[in-house]
């Protein structure tokens, strides 16, 4: 599939390494565990975004914007990795913040909200759960066009058909790094969200003609809401790039139960995940997404749900800076 038409920023130098995890699979005893280090992607940390915003933040120069507007949680991975692509690109940065969990947000907080400060974002618009953020984020649009500026609005996640163009470039890496490396996966596992990340990867499977199952764990709904969800987003990026198929329902498997009670709300499986992926490999994983992804690749192991010798692959998404946000739970 050719991606080079559309256009795109890099803030990664080369592929992210695709890592084996020996002491994690043999405390997991069995799946073989791998790991794509989305974690090292570019951009103060980088992560799932920083591919997304690639082809988004070229969209935003293209069209002469001098603004990147977005909107997240208090402790927003996404938020923190767009202002970063706005000082390189020398625009400004503003957000919506959605406090999804009443009384969560804090002036001093630690963690992302830090780095929102310290990387100097122009404004930051804290609305209550469920407001409507696209209306939102609009109106600093309106308000930014009134004083002859330009903003541009980037959804929740950077998850729409440009930005999942960044899970189909990061499929089209894989497929070129298991050749590679000689690796064959039999499984990959992701944090699934906004759907970007997974719906791209879908998508990028489908139109490269890789044939590995990917299981999505749930980090805010269960299957029946998230897979239509992430099935959009996959139609969307097919759509986008052409390829004139429609994305069959079973290729799109959500897993849920692994993050309850809440989005963002810590449960004792994810907490292990984190501790255990530390102690045995030295990798941080975060309390929000890909602690509870992971909480679901172990339970799923527990389950039986692959042979000892398969090759599973856990995509890391990032987001190890909301871990300072998180310090008295995970020191228990
Ligand atoms: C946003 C995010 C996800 C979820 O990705 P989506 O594309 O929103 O589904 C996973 N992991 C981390 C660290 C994130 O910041």
């Amino acid at each position: 599939m050719d991606l080079a038409r559309f256009p795109r920023r890099r803030y990664t130098q080369g592929p992210t390494p695709l890592e084996f995890l020996p002491n994690f699979t043999k405390a997991l005893g069995g799946p073989r565990v791998w790991m794509k280090r989305d974690d090292q992607l570019g951009l103060v940390p980088g992560g799932n975004k920083t591919r997304k915003l690639e082809f988004l933040v070229a969209d935003a120069l293209a069209q002469g914007c001098d603004t990147l507007i977005t909107c997240g949680a208090p402790q927003s991975n996404h938020c923190r990795i767009t202002l970063a692509a706005a000082v390189k690109e020398g625009l400004r940065c503003r957000f919506v913040i959605e406090e999804r969990v009443p009384g969560s947000y804090r002036d001093d907080a630690s963690g992302n909200h830090f780095l929102f400060r310290l990387l100097g974002v122009e404004t930051l618009t804290v609305v209550p759960a469920g407001s409507d953020l696209r209306a939102a984020m609009q109106q600093i649009a309106d308000d930014l066009a009134r004083q002859g500026r330009k903003g541009y609005v980037i959804p929740t996640g950077g998850s729409n058909a440009l930005g999942g163009l960044g899970y189909v470039a990061c499929a089209q890496e894989l497929q070129q790094q298991t050749f590679d490396q000689g690796v064959r996966i039999d499984h990959v596992v992701v944090a699934s969200g906004s759907s970007g990340t997974h719906g791209g990867l879908v998508a990028g499977f489908l139109g490269n003609r890789i044939d590995i199952p990917i299981t999505g764990i749930g980090v805010s709904r269960d299957p029946q809401d998230q897979v239509p969800i992430v099935h959009k987003e996959a139609q969307a990026v097919c759509d986008l790039l052409g390829l004139g198929l429609a994305v069959p329902r079973e290729k799109v498997v959500c897993v849920g139960g692994y993050w309850q009670p809440k989005y963002s709300v810590p449960n004792p499986r994810m907490l292990e995940a984190v501790r255990l992926v530390a102690r045995t490999e030295a990798i941080l994983l975060d309390p929000v997404y890909t602690g509870k992804a992971m909480a679901g690749l172990i339970g799923m192991s527990r389950d039986g749900a692959f042979r000892r010798d398969e090759n599973v692959l856990f995509l890391h998404t990032g987001g190890a800076p909301a871990l300072h946000a998180y310090e008295r739970e995970l020191l228990a």
